[in-house]
């Protein structure tokens, strides 16, 4: 036990409480005091011994404490330097010197004056180590202390391990731990040194422990915030993969909304199976992939079309008949074939229709009957033109594996029918061509073969899809072009030209109408009268259809329109002869034939694709050594057929009483007038032929007489196409008999009534029928006689020629 020598010393000094602070003895500090009071406490120090008591105060926010809101033990210290600071606050630096206990308050006002008793304990007498053992302690702790916590400065903490006086050891180290009020004021208050280390450390122990909690604490919630970071970091990349994972949410939407499409689709099942099967893919695939679009864009293909889409067909042949009348003037055969289909479908609906081809020259209402056709069948109408078609991809489509692949045009025209009963519009099957690219017309035969296209496949869409529903029709110019074995499944419907009389109604009937209703305009506001109708008909256009003349009829219809916009003007009668004020100076005119018979100059008659058109045929004949010269821009066939008029007149000189080495004696030259424009084909065989034997013989060929026919070499005639346009260009040119193949006969049938009434028409087999009709006897026979005196055994072949021709040839007047 140590043993303390207590060495007790009043005093009386000036008290000056602390607010937050405690001063021990060493210690050198300086703080600002505010307050009158302990300035005046200062004050009285200073005058006296510089000797001051500072207490601090129990409860630091009192600012008039009394006696009992102040520790009982404080500091004696000195005064060292004081410093007045603006604004009545004093600066001071104290040492701390003894720490002393407060008695008695001596008095309170104008400062605070005590009785301290100062304690000065000396020579304290240990037990053997046991101060030295505290100190250890005292030094381990602080250390731990040190380490955990941060509060004192390294400096500090040199000069602490270096004191061995305990007691100034355990004050120095109080005075900067930082510890609380009451713990300070508790070691201050102890004046055993010894127990006051004793204290310190346990003071100290506990708050290493708290410090040890708090630390570990704060590794906790460090660790904890920095598994926050963690998280954090983790969450963000978590949200980008989510994004990500996002979009996956989205193709899995997206693949749901697929596979919902599909099973409302109704396809078949196979399609329904790859369908899902790409769906599959698409999932796989994720977003933002190339294929991915692929994918989704061949499932867009797949669903677009119309599986188990239909449109009511309607077979009530009344409805059908007034639908097909409404729009189209004439058209007998397509309408009959139309209303006939109807019917056999009444009686059985499951029987598929027939692939009507619709043949005829442009602007004959090929295509807008088509579109009158389903309606009156309640069918969804698509046009599809094949004109310029040389793929066979642009038919079957690519395959799926190409970049920017697509379905070809049949599975596109079905996307837009939208109906799998829909009718389809082939335009143009005649303009379609074959290349290194795969031949198109196979593919079309599949498409129109109904053994097969119940399965059409389409490369692209890799599955097949039932046509046997949809109605094909298709149209042509002319039948020569179409493959064989595509016009072989067609059922071919001839729609020729019209005469001027029909185009006139159809004129009157359809177009005006339908222009003057294009064009806002009433009935009353424009008047055009038959002549005028006639004049455009025959001088602004040249066609076999009512194309162009539908568009004559637009340009009137607007100039109207202008007129009564402008000029206020209500009723506008167009006539024939203000009609150049609407169109212009007329553009065409009709050859008329007219004029004296000639000699080697014969009308034929042509088949263009516009209609068809009078051809004027001329030979001449001089002197020379057996040339044949052709010109008029003429096609090998042509040629040829000039060649075989040439060898069938060489082999009959004698009957035609033609110098019979003509061939070498004289050059011949054949001409075909409009030489710009290409001619070919073998109906001008007889006129070639007739041309060379006048130009030969010398016999004139009426001017009123036009031909066609191919010829042979023996001098037969053989039938050609196109009659109706040809008879109607003669009628036109105003020609009276038209010679005509005897095998063309069928055909007469087709030429309207009025046409027919005006011509005359000769069938001839062969060529004497031709001549017989064609050339001018009256100086045949004049030669002919010439002849009977040179020869007489050839007389009954001339006087026989009438005769046979009458037999054989009857001429046919209707
Ligand atoms: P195509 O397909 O034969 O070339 P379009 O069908 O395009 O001819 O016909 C051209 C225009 O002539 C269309 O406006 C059509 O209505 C009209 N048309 C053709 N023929 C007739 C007709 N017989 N009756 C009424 N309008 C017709």
């Amino acid at each position: 036990m140590a043993s303390w020598k207590k060495v007790m010393k009043k005093q009386i000094l000036p008290l000056l409480p602390l607010r937050g602070l405690t001063v021990f003895p060493y210690m050198i500090l300086h703080f600002d005091v505010g307050r009158e009071k302990s300035i005046k406490a200062l004050e009285e120090a200073m005058v006296n011994n510089q000797l001051i008591f500072l207490v601090a105060q129990k409860d630091s926010s009192i600012k008039e404490p009394n006696e009992n809101d102040i520790y009982k033990v404080g500091t004696i210290s000195k005064i060292k330097q004081l410093l007045k600071l603006p604004g009545d606050t004093v600066r001071v630096l104290v040492e701390g010197l003894n720490r002393a206990e407060l008695s008695e308050i001596k008095q309170t006002k104008p400062f605070f004056m005590s009785e301290v008793v100062e304690k000065t304990l000396f020579e304290p007498v240990y037990e053997k180590y046991e101060l030295e053992a505290i100190i250890r302690k005292m030094h381990s702790t602080f250390e731990e202390f040190y380490k955990l916590s941060n509060k004192i400065a390294p400096d500090a903490v040199v000069s602490i391990m270096s004191i061995e006086d305990p007691g100034q050891l355990a004050d120095i180290i109080v005075a900067n731990a930082g510890f609380k009020q009451d713990e300070i004021q508790l070691i201050l208050e102890e004046f055993d040194p010894k127990i006051r280390l004793e204290k310190l450390i346990v003071i100290m122990s506990r708050e290493i422990e708290i410090l040890k909690v708090e630390k570990s604490i704060s590794s906790r919630v460090k660790e904890q915030i920095e598994k926050n970071q963690k998280e954090y970091y983790l969450r963000e990349q978590l949200k980008a993969i989510q994004k990500e994972l996002g979009e996956k949410d989205g193709v899995l939407a997206e693949v749901e909304e697929y596979r919902q499409k599909i099973a409302k689709a109704k396809m078949p099942e196979d399609v329904e199976e790859k369908s899902l099967k790409e769906v599959e893919r698409l999932l796989k695939m994720g977003s933002g992939s190339a294929e991915g679009s692929v994918i989704r864009n061949y499932l867009d293909w797949i669903l677009d079309l119309p599986w188990n889409k239909t449109t009511e067909e309607r077979f009530d042949l009344e409805h059908a008949e007034s639908i097909l009348e409404k729009d189209h003037y004439g058209l007998e055969k397509v309408k009959e074939r139309i209303l006939e289909y109807l019917a056999v479908r009444q009686l059985d609906n499951k029987i598929s229709g027939p692939i009507l081809c619709l043949v005829g020259p442009p602007g004959v209402g090929k295509t807008s009957i088509a579109k009158s056709i389903a309606e009156a069948l309640n069918r969804n109408y698509v046009r599809m033109s094949l004109g310029g078609v040389k793929d066979e991809a642009d038919i079957r489509g690519h395959r799926k594996t190409y970049v920017g692949a697509m379905p070809g045009r049949i599975i596109t025209a079905l996307k837009q029918a939208g109906s799998k009963n829909a009718l389809i519009l082939l335009d143009e099957v005649d303009k379609m061509s074959s290349d290194f690219r795969g031949d198109p017309a196979s593919a079309m035969l599949e498409v129109l073969d109904s053994e097969q296209n119940y399965a059409f496949r389409d490369h692209y869409l890799e599955v097949p899809f039932d046509f046997s529903k949809i109605m094909f029709l298709t149209t042509a110019n002319n039948l020569y072009t179409i493959p064989a074995p595509l016009l072989d499944r067609m059922e071919v419907i001839h729609i020729s030209g019209y005469t001027e009389e029909e185009k006139v109604k159809i004129a009157e009937k359809y177009l005006l109408p339908k222009q003057l209703k294009k064009h806002g305009l009433r009935k009353r506001n424009l008047k055009m009268n038959e002549k005028a109708i006639r004049d455009i008909i025959n001088y602004y256009t040249r066609e076999a259809g009512v194309r162009n003349l539908e568009r004559e009829i637009a340009n009137v219809c607007r100039k109207v329109a202008k007129l009564i916009v402008s000029q206020k003007q209500k009723s506008v009668t167009v006539s024939a002869n203000s009609i150049e004020k609407y169109l212009g100076i007329k553009r065409y005119r009709y050859d008329k034939v007219d004029g004296k018979d000639e000699i080697g100059i014969v009308t034929g008659l042509a088949w263009t694709p516009v209609g068809g058109d009078t051809l004027s045929i001329e030979v001449n004949v001089m002197d020379g050594n057996g040339k044949v010269e052709l010109t008029g821009h003429l096609g090998d066939v042509m040629k040829e057929s000039a060649k075989a008029a040439i060898s069938y007149i060489r082999s009959r000189t004698e009957y035609f009483n033609i110098d019979k080495d003509f061939h070498k004696n004289l050059d011949i030259h054949i001409h075909v007038p409009e030489g710009a424009i290409p001619k070919d084909g073998p109906s001008a065989g007889i006129t070639i032929a007739t041309a060379l034997i006048s130009a030969l013989s010398g016999m004139s060929v009426k001017k009123n007489v036009a031909m066609t026919g191919e010829i042979t070499l023996r001098g037969r005639v053989l039938p050609i196409g196109g009659l109706k346009e040809k008879v109607l260009a003669a009628y036109r040119a105003g020609i009276k008999t038209v010679i005509v193949p005897l095998d063309n006969q069928k055909d007469i049938d087709e030429i309207p009534d009025n046409v027919k009434d005006k011509i005359n028409f000769v069938l001839a087999e062969n060529m004497d029928a031709v001549l017989k009709t064609a050339i001018n006897y009256k100086r045949k026979y004049k030669r002919i006689e010439k002849v009977e005196t040179k020869k007489e055994n050839e007389e009954h072949v001339i006087t026989n020629l009438p005769g046979d021709v009458e037999r054989s040839l009857p001429t046919i007047r209707q």
